[in-house]
């Protein structure tokens, strides 16, 4: 997170007043300063500043160049994509170079990016057409398609070079692993398109073209903001280091070495573009805009918010209506992306060795307020782990009034000398989690408190522990009530058993009154106990049970989330629903079978077997048993079949018709199983394209191999 290690000031830069040899040794500075920022950021996904500090030391370098165009080297981070890709993952070189963008920070830039490109353009305002789309704030990748198929896909790298990433990028559910043929929607082959597509619009001369033999999309994979928030909340509660933003998630998740980690984290995509798009100008489309709509055709993620503008005015009313309604999206935006929407003039205005001539960022203001930490206190979590949080005089950030900051851990209050009665500077994590960017150490009057962390838990007063090698600090006691309020929370949350009107208001005063002790007591509450529960009536406590009562039929994954087993999320439930379709049958299953399923790596399977060898586990879920609680997946979920049904598959290669999820999905329709490895325990290994050494194993081991022809017979 930022502010690990104080970068060292750099002196304030007159640039007019800078003779050549200071030049030279303040340039020296600023590259080094930056390229360690660039390894953290782009390689360690870490970043130790804030990107508009960073900033602020970029621009610094740019003007100095500017100046002293003769200290330009290759080299320089002003003239460099990202960083050189390190070991780790094989290399893929880029068809086309992957560029960055050139910022604008205020509209003076944004009117000097225009008036440069209808000078270098010696074309009139109303002659040029531009695109404005929202600055995804994720990370950059390129992916190759050839006769519709997906065939390899790599981060953006040093630009030229990227790093092989397939693996990871197909468990996206938002890449389609074969583009749609569009010339089936319009079945037409050659002819032209209809009056009302929009690639029509575009060009004069449009047509049906169908699949690309090679395209090399390109976009942004990101993390949506609920799901970087439930990470981070995981990670500090698991004892791990956060995320600074969801960008650098988005970055770490694809960067796993086991695509499994990658599944988990959950991530999606938005296509802007191609490599090479003047091509498709043999397809009749000769604009931006039009190669979006035909990307759209082939079944490629585009964002929806994307409009054609004129001149200063309205891209600007474009930018102001992004400013506060970006918020209220899903995934985060850093800026407004304008480009040239004519392919030709796009050519004629050309690239920079680091951008585009013809596109530009208009990056918005980091939202960041200055408050005061007016106490830190301590939270318990669901896993008894302490977390220091500041309360702060209330200040309205990013569309909410923020008046509680996490600090993570103990180690990140120091790191951030945070004391109790310090200005802050409070920004929201990937809009959405409030954190303390900075303190302002100059404003101190010598009344601040270092914060402490306490040696007993604030909840049950049973002594914490911090194990070696680990941030976080643990209640050491189950039964600590603090543990439970989060627990039941948990399970009652709308995510999980969602029983309406069971909130954390309501949880405390039951816990405190000593009418439920976990979950399961829920299940077993009467009418008299809630109704003497304040502001309780007739109605709401009726209203209440019949919520408790409904949730007993809740679908199985939900059963499992609720459980509260580590690292076992919505998603992984599903998995283990769907593969066991009983918690009598989940309980038994053994680490070894476990980490066979596709998405449960060593630590998932572990921590669900110890979760299970655990006593008062066993105990929690036979009281949930008597109160008659859903413990299976229901039959009508699985179709019999006799092929299938109790089989276990390993898919391998490519298949021409099914992705390897919606395989998966149709073996688990039919009550089979997936594994991601072949062994004794393997009944078909379903064999597509090019399948290499899960082939080799099951012809090894003598498993049955099956061609996809063969597996179409099975589920006909
Ligand atoms: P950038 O993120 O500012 O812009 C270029 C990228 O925008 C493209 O590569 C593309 O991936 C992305 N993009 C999103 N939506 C797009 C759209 N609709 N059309 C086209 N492209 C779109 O540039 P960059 O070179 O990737 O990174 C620079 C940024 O990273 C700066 O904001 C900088 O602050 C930050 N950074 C921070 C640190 C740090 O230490 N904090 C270090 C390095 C870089």
């Amino acid at each position: 997170m930022f502010e690990k290690k104080k970068t060292q000031e750099l002196p304030a830069l007159d640039v007019n007043n800078t003779t050549l040899s200071d030049a030279g040794k303040i340039i020296e500075r600023l590259r080094q300063e930056i390229n360690r920022h660039n390894y953290y950021y782009y390689i360690k996904d870490d970043p130790q500043i804030s990107d508009a500090d960073y900033d602020v030391l970029l621009r610094k370098l740019e003007k100095l160049e500017e100046k002293f165009p003769g200290l330009i080297t290759p080299d320089s981070p002003t003239q460099r994509i990202g960083a050189p890709v390190e070991g780790g993952f094989k290399t893929i070189a880029h068809g086309e170079k992957m560029l960055s963008l050139q910022d604008a920070f205020d509209f003076e830039e944004l009117k000097d990016f225009l008036e440069r490109v209808y000078r270098d353009l010696g074309a009139k305002e109303q002659d040029v057409e531009f695109v404005c789309e929202l600055k995804i704030d994720g990370s950059a990748v390129s992916l190759v398609y050839e006769d519709g198929r997906f065939i390899s896909g790599a981060t953006r790298g040093d630009g030229i070079t990227g790093e092989d990433i397939t693996q990871n990028l197909k468990t996206i559910k938002a890449i389609p692993l074969n583009l749609l043929d569009n010339s089936r929607i319009n079945p037409g082959g050659n002819a032209a398109l209809p009056e009302s597509n929009p690639l029509n619009a575009e060009g004069k001369s449009a047509r049906i073209v169908g699949i690309p033999v090679r395209l090399e999309a390109r976009g942004e994979v990101y993390m949506a903001k609920d799901e970087f928030a439930k990470i981070n909340s995981n990670r500090e509660e698991e004892g791990l280091p956060v995320f600074a933003n969801p960008r650098n998630a988005a970055a770490g998740s694809l960067r796993q070495i086991d695509p499994k980690n990658t599944a988990a984290r959950k991530l999606s995509i938005f296509i802007y573009g191609t490599a090479f798009p003047a091509d498709f100008a043999e397809y009749g489309i000769y604009t931006h805009y039009g190669l979006l709509e035909y990307l759209k055709l082939l079944g490629l993620k585009v964002n929806p918010n994307i409009i054609k503008a004129k001149g200063f005015e309205q891209i600007k009313d474009f930018i102001e209506i992004w400013r506060e309604k970006r918020h209220g999206l899903l995934y985060e935006t850093d800026g407004i992306v304008i480009k040239v929407n004519r392919f030709d003039f796009q050519q004629r205005l050309g690239q920079t060795s680091k951008n585009p001539r013809w596109a530009a960022a208009f990056k918005y203001p980091p939202e960041q307020q200055i408050t005061k930490v007016l106490d830190i206190i301590v939270n318990v979590g669901r896993t008894g782990t302490l977390t220091p949080v500041a309360k702060l005089e209330p200040v309205r950030i990013s569309g909410s009034t923020v008046s509680n900051a996490t600090l993570h851990n103990e180690d990140e209050v120091k790191r951030k000398d945070v004391r109790i009665g310090d200005w802050v500077v409070v920004h929201k994590a990937g809009e959405i989690i409030p954190e303390i960017v900075k303190s302002l150490d100059e404003k101190r009057d010598g009344s601040e408190r270092e914060f402490k962390m306490p040696h007993n838990c604030p909840v049950c007063g049973s002594k914490v522990s911090r194990s070696e090698g680990e941030v976080a600090v643990r209640c050491t006691s189950i039964t600590c009530p603090a543990q439970q309020y989060e627990k039941i929370i948990h399970f009652a949350s709308k995510g999980a058993m969602d029983i309406d009107g069971l909130g954390p208001a309501i949880v405390e005063k039951l816990l405190k009154q000593d009418k439920i002790k976990d979950a399961a007591d829920i299940y077993y509450l009467k009418y008299e106990d809630i109704i003497s529960l304040e502001n309780f009536k007739e109605k709401s406590t009726n209203n209440l049970l019949s919520a408790i009562q409904q949730s007993k039929d809740r679908p199985l994954w939900r059963l499992i989330f609720a459980l509260g087993i580590r690292f076992v999320g919505s998603h992984i439930a599903e998995v283990l629903s769907g593969n066991y379709g009983s918690l009598d049958r989940l309980k038994e299953a053994g680490l070894e079978e476990l980490s066979d399923i596709f998405e449960i790596g060593p630590r998932i399977a572990a921590s669900i077997t110890s979760f299970f060898t655990q006593q008062q586990n066993i105990d929690f879920i036979e009281k949930l048993r008597i109160a008659g609680l859903n413990f299976s997946a229901g039959k009508k979920e699985v179709i019999e079949n006799d092929k299938i049904t109790g089989k276990t598959f390993v898919l391998t290669g490519r298949l021409s018709s099914y992705s390897r999820d919606g395989a998966a999905d149709i073996i688990k329709k039919y009550g089979g199983k997936t594994s991601s490895s072949v062994s004794k325990n393997t009944d078909y290994v379903l064999a597509g394209e090019d399948a290499g050494s899960k082939l080799a194993a099951a012809n090894k081991l003598g498993v049955k191999v099956i061609s996809e022809q063969q597996f179409d017979e099975m589920i006909k």
